[in-house]
């Protein structure tokens, strides 16, 4: 494995810990689709898994997901097979739902239990994108990839953080209002004078402007002073040598 693959996933693994209670062993809800890409694509899940979130991993199914993999894929046993050997989590479902609607209601609202969602349904995907707190895993090009958390995941996560912050900053509110104020006051300065600098600015080309409508005998004087200028250049640098020379 790429060390940059490896320090992604443990970026998103450390994002779902600090802001989500994700730990191990990482709980793995997996479902027909995912295992039926891994069938064909000859992969081995868990020790595929094991290795990509460097951890232990719980490798989870649902009777909901095997039933509609019994019914869908007769034609693909072996991904039922596959889907067979993993640990069963009670869905309470009596009568069989489908499989997304399954794992929808596993998952929940607030993905309390902290599954890692496998599979390769987009439309799922679509859908727990838009939940906080769901780690999304699906193979991409033969490997197992866990998607960067999504935008409901990184809101949720500021949000948090902004609660956190204000409860303790509240015994030093006046500090902090106080400190807010200084640094207001220092940045509407440095706006004011930031103003006055630019403005000067765009004064200064009119005289030069000015310069270029003036008459021939003003350049000529120029060319005179400069004249002078030079002839006093030399001179010095004569001087200098004069006094470097021993
Ligand atoms: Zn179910």
């Amino acid at each position: 494995m790429k060390i940059t693959r490896y320090k992604k996933v443990q970026k998103y693994l450390k994002f779902y810990y600090n802001n989500f209670g994700f730990h191990q062993p990482y709980q793995v809800l997996i479902d027909g689709t995912f295992c039926f890409s891994a069938f064909k694509e000859h992969i081995a899940i868990r020790e595929q898994l094991t290795k990509y979130l460097n951890g232990n991993v719980k490798l989870l199914t649902t009777r909901c997901i095997i039933k509609e993999t019994e019914k869908i894929a007769k034609k693909t046993h072996g991904a039922l097979t596959i889907l067979k050997q993993f640990g069963i989590h009670e869905c309470g479902h009596k009568e069989p739902v489908s499989g997304s609607q399954c794992i929808l209601s596993m998952v929940g609202k607030k993905n309390d239990k902290h599954y890692i969602l496998a599979t390769q349904d987009r439309d799922l995907q679509e859908k727990m994108r838009l939940k906080a707190g769901v780690p999304l895993l699906y193979l991409h090009n033969k490997s197992p990839t866990l998607e960067k958390p999504s935008p409901a995941s990184y809101g949720k996560a500021g949000q948090s953080l902004e609660a956190n912050s204000s409860i303790f900053i509240s015994p030093t509110q006046n500090e902090a209002l106080k400190n807010m104020k200084k640094s207001l006051g220092i940045e509407e300065k440095d706006e004011t004078k930031k103003i006055i600098v630019k403005e000067k600015k765009q004064k200064n080309p009119n005289p030069l402007s000015c310069k270029k409508k003036k008459t021939k005998q003003g350049n000529k004087q120029n060319d005179k002073k400069d004249k002078v200028f030079e002839g006093r250049v030399k001179k010095r640098k004569k001087s200098k040598h004069k006094n470097t020379l021993p």
